[in-house]
């Protein structure tokens, strides 16, 4: 009649706490009671009496009356007529089921008592201990000592363990069924977790698709600006030659036209040629290097040739445009012979030093290098109107262009750079820019440094010369004349104003002679020289400058020159000059 199979009184009830307590109850009220589970085993027991457990239970034959007792209760248990029952040993047993929703979970016994309205008489007894062979003294003492009780007294008993057994069920019920709800709750929101789990999964997902939904199509959008630019730029980079060819070769055609006018017009086609092939150039390489048609050639050269050639030909472009342009080239010419692709890097330093003249309208260009590990890392460095930090790393890429703002006649394809890094690239190095918006800009290209000769130690220098001279030419000029022609092993630094003459000297010690430029921006030759001999007087110093008055002269002898020598500098007057120096010192 369990319907409900899987629980058992003994799972919804603390039986050790249910004996507790049914002992110490029948301790008060000496009533023998006992609860069965529907399997028929004893869950709790009080008060059983001795003449069942000691008699009736004991001898087999009684034995059977008590188990034919208990099978004739259970089979009755549901009919309300027949629960109670006397069985053949002459004692009563009353059973009550705990039934709850219709499920049968256990049934109260109250056993070994009898009604006070029937006793049994001795006799009955007397007879059973003979047949038996029980110790009749002790036997009818343990009958004696039953409780005897009146039928309400039974029924009242009944009710109240009845009640207490259901009380007891149904709460351990409730308690099983919340623990089951909690259960179920707890598996439900594991479930939930897990779901939110992978919605979550899927949300990041989602939201990954659509961070490259919309870089492509960001990307898109671009490439289709990138193109219309494109376009735009190439007519214009394509027409304006064009123009100045077609416009002046028809002017050439004209009759009567001076020698003058026909050299210059000559030169204005020749250039727009010259423009028109760069366009054309520049689309081809950038299309070879796309299709990976280009390995790099290895040659020995001398890097300060290179600069010094590259250098040549910007300093005119430099002076057209009011632009100082200086050249750094620390290593002597041995140490500056390398291995690598020469047209390649002279392709770079040319894309970038065009850029640097187109956008740098005012202040200075610096081309130069410099040794880091076993690095050289060459600069093209200018003044000009900078590169936004976002626009720094786009710019690189093929048909980019920053927004030039103010300087909208400035135009160009967007390809320079990229075939400037791409090139890097192929020689085994690469292109970095520091740069902020209206500060200039500094192209930094870091190639493997690779010497056809070791080394000179710096040891076999036996004099050092700095010469403060602001034209670069001039310096240049005055660097080949010093190392061509003093005898001893020499070194010649450069500084470009008297600030940095001074500044240089206050640091190096080594330095032997100045070569001292009278005019040049910053600080004068005059100014410099004051100071420098403040700090070391016994240095002697040389002013050089194109006025030869007496009165330069004088001035320049007044702040402290040792000597003069006039612009333009003769080499035979140099080294006479530098010959009376070192010999005093
Ligand atoms: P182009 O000069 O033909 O536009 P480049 O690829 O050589 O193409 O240069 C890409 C962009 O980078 C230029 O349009 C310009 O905005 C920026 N840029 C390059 N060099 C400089 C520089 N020295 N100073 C400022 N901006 C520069």
């Amino acid at each position: 009649m369990n319907l409900n199979q899987d629980i058992r009184f003994a799972d919804i009830v603390d039986i050790k706490e249910v004996q507790l307590m049914m002992t110490d109850f029948n301790e008060l009220t000496q009533i023998p009671i006992g609860i069965i589970d529907v399997n028929h085993e004893i869950l709790v027991a009080a008060g059983w009496q001795k003449i069942c457990t000691h008699f009736h239970r004991k001898h087999p034959e009684t034995l059977k009356n008590c188990q034919e007792s208990d099978k004739y209760i259970f089979a009755h248990l549901h009919d309300k007529e027949h629960k109670a029952y006397r069985c053949k040993n002459g004692m009563w047993d009353i059973a009550e089921p705990i039934i709850i929703d219709n499920v049968h979970y256990a049934t109260i016994f109250l056993g070994q008592f009898q009604f006070s309205d029937k006793p049994e008489n001795d006799s009955f007894f007397i007879n059973q201990a003979k047949k038996f062979d029980f110790d009749q003294t002790e036997y009818i003492e343990a009958l004696h000592s039953i409780p005897t009780y009146t039928k309400e007294k039974v029924n009242q008993i009944m009710r109240f363990y009845s009640k207490l057994g259901t009380i007891l069920a149904q709460q351990g019920l409730n308690n099983l069924k919340l623990r089951r709800a909690y259960e179920e709750i707890e598996q439900k929101e594991k479930v939930l977790l897990q779901k939110n789990k992978e919605i979550e999964n899927l949300n990041e997902e989602y939201k990954e698709q659509n961070k490259l939904l919309f870089e492509a199509k960001n990307k898109a959008e671009q490439s289709d600006r990138l193109k219309t630019d494109f376009i735009n730029n190439m007519s214009h980079e394509i027409r304006t030659p064009m123009n100045g060819i077609m416009g002046f070769s028809s002017l050439l055609c004209e009759e009567e036209l001076s020698n003058e006018k026909i050299k210059s017009y000559t030169k204005i086609i020749n250039n727009s040629g010259k423009q028109l092939m760069r366009v054309i150039d520049d689309i081809l390489e950038i299309s070879r290097l796309g299709t990976n048609q280009i390995s790099a050639t290895e040659e020995e050269f001398c890097l300060n040739e290179l600069l010094l050639e590259i250098f040549a030909l910007f300093n005119i472009k430099a002076k057209e445009k009011k632009l100082a342009f200086y050249l750094e080239r620390p290593l002597s010419d041995l140490e500056s012979t390398i291995k690598t692709d020469k047209l390649k890097l002279n392709k770079i330093l040319n894309n970038l030093l065009e850029n640097a003249l187109k956008y740098t309208y005012e202040g200075k260009i610096d081309l130069g290098y410099h040794m880091k590990d076993d690095k050289l890392i060459i600069h093209v460095k200018d003044t000009g109107i900078g590169i936004a930090n976002e626009d720094q790393e786009v710019i690189f890429e093929r048909f980019s262009r920053a927004p030039v703002d103010s300087h909208k006649d400035v135009v160009g394809l967007g390809l320079g750079l990229s075939i400037a890094k791409e090139n890097a690239e192929l020689i085994g190095g690469q292109i970095h820019l520091e740069s902020e918006k209206n500060k200039g800009a500094n192209f930094y290209i870091t190639i493997p440094y690779q010497p056809t000769l070791m080394k000179i130690e710096s040891d076999t220098v036996e004099y050092t010369i700095l010469v403060a001279e602001d034209e670069e030419v001039n310096f240049l000029y005055l660097e080949i004349l010093l190392e061509n022609n003093i005898t001893q092993k020499c070194r010649v630094i450069h500084a470009k104003n008297g600030e940095e003459a001074v500044e240089i000297c206050r640091l190096r010690e080594d330095v032997n002679l100045v070569l001292m430029d009278l005019k040049m921006p910053i600080m004068n030759g005059y100014k410099a020289t004051r100071l420098i001999k403040e700090i070391r007087p016994d240095l002697p110093i040389i002013a050089q400058t194109a006025y030869s008055t007496d009165d330069d002269k004088n001035k320049a002898f007044s702040v402290g020159c040792d000597d003069f020598i006039s612009k333009p500098i003769s080499k035979n007057e140099l080294v006479l000059k530098l010959d009376k120096v070192f010999s005093q010192s």
